[in-house]
């Protein structure tokens, strides 16, 4: 007989976040940049590293990156909170906000990891329906807020996995109705036409979140951060461990923001690639949305998503199975790659579609 204890009831052992990874030549599933970060940055970064007191403990504060980081968006360095990923960044925020008895407010379709996060927290999560377009309008938010009356209020723009974007009336919605935080998660922040990082005030519950995982090309080194009123970030630091921010990170993520013209090379590059994706796809039998991401959403109209998805994986291209979330019946997301990738999916695509 084992003697293992079991872990908590209450956490339901739910499976983990995770996406499918089998072996292929193209992999769109998981919405990372299809380009290295710049040689340059790298070779900074190697220098740098000697120059660091290993043997010391890292500045608990992380003043030099969260500086920079302000820098880019305009903000105060009191205003940065920074984690290992925006996911940490996520679990601060329900460390901190919410916990039994204080809700969070999701909008499905969107980013399982929202509500699968608020979960691990213990804090109970109910979710309304985005419109049967995916999209999301004010009267149905200034609704939800209303009913639920939520602790955090989760909003996701760009989408994942829609890649659509809120109109801006969303959040102002958000805002005069909730009595808690609104939580927008700008992922995909720097794909899109417009951000709402200038809306951020000391008087104002909001707190955008950002990554470096997809429009800075270093998902490899799980840094994200939200950008909120000083009070917020005040209450973010003290549900983190001491020192959460290791020196290496806090080193890289710096430098980092000292390529930002060659980053948004890379973002434009991308963008494109997504119009000419679109582009294709749109003279195939699918159904597309509008994306503003890095990523699309599709619709095979003539077989059935996971169908699409197994015949892709034969031709050895791996794209995100969605067609067994709610809502997204017959979905699959694709991660826009690079032109090669791209097209090597497109002819598989015409190829399963027949
Ligand atoms: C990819 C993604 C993230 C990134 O999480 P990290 O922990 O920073 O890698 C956050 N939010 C959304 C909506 C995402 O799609």
């Amino acid at each position: 007989m084992s003697r293992l204890p079991s872990p908590r009831a209450d956490l339901g052992l739910r499976e983990g976040y995770h996406s499918a990874q089998v072996d292929v030549a193209v992999r769109l599933n998981t919405n990372e940049s299809p380009f290295p970060p710049p040689a340059s940055w790298l070779d900074e970064l190697a220098a740098a590293l000697a120059e660091v007191p290993w043997s010391r403990y890292p500045d608990r504060a992380a003043t030099g990156l969260r500086e920079a980081i302000a820098a880019s968006h305009g903000v105060r360095s009191d205003q940065v909170f920074a984690a290992n990923g925006s996911n940490e960044v996520l679990q601060a925020i329900c460390l901190a906000y919410g916990g039994a008895g204080r809700k969070a407010l999701t909008f499905e379709p969107t980013y399982a990891l929202h509500g699968h996060v608020a979960h691990l927290t213990g804090t109970p999560v109910v979710s309304e329906e985005r419109d049967p377009g995916l999209r999301l309008g004010a009267a149905r938010v200034t609704a939800a807020f209303e009913r639920h009356d939520p602790a955090i209020g989760f909003l996701c723009s760009p989408n994942n996995p829609t890649g659509l974007v809120d109109p801006p009336e969303v959040l102002d919605a958000a805002l005069a109705t909730t009595s808690g935080l609104v939580v927008l998660d700008e992922a995909y922040g720097q794909f899109a036409e417009r951000s709402s990082v200038p809306l951020v005030a000391d008087d104002l519950p909001l707190v955008v979140v950002r990554t470096f995982s997809k429009t800075w090309a270093l998902a490899g080194l799980r840094l994200g951060y939200a950008i909120a009123a000083a009070p917020v970030v005040g209450s973010l630091e003290r549900v983190s461990l001491p020192y959460h921010l290791d020196a290496f990170k806090q080193l890289a993520g710096r430098l980092a923001l000292g390529h930002e013209a060659e980053m948004a090379e890379r973002v434009a590059a991308m963008v494109s690639e997504r119009e000419r994706l679109l582009d294709r796809l749109g003279r195939m039998p699918v159904t597309l949305w509008p994306s503003q991401a890095n990523f699309v959403l599709v619709r095979p109209e003539t077989r059935s998503g996971t169908e699409v998805w197994k015949g892709l994986v034969e031709r050895s291209v791996l794209v995100r199975d969605t067609s067994s979330w709610p809502g997204l019946e017959g979905c699959l997301r694709v991660t826009v790659g690079t032109p090669e990738e791209d097209d090597r999916f497109l002819a598989a695509l015409a190829e399963v579609l027949g």
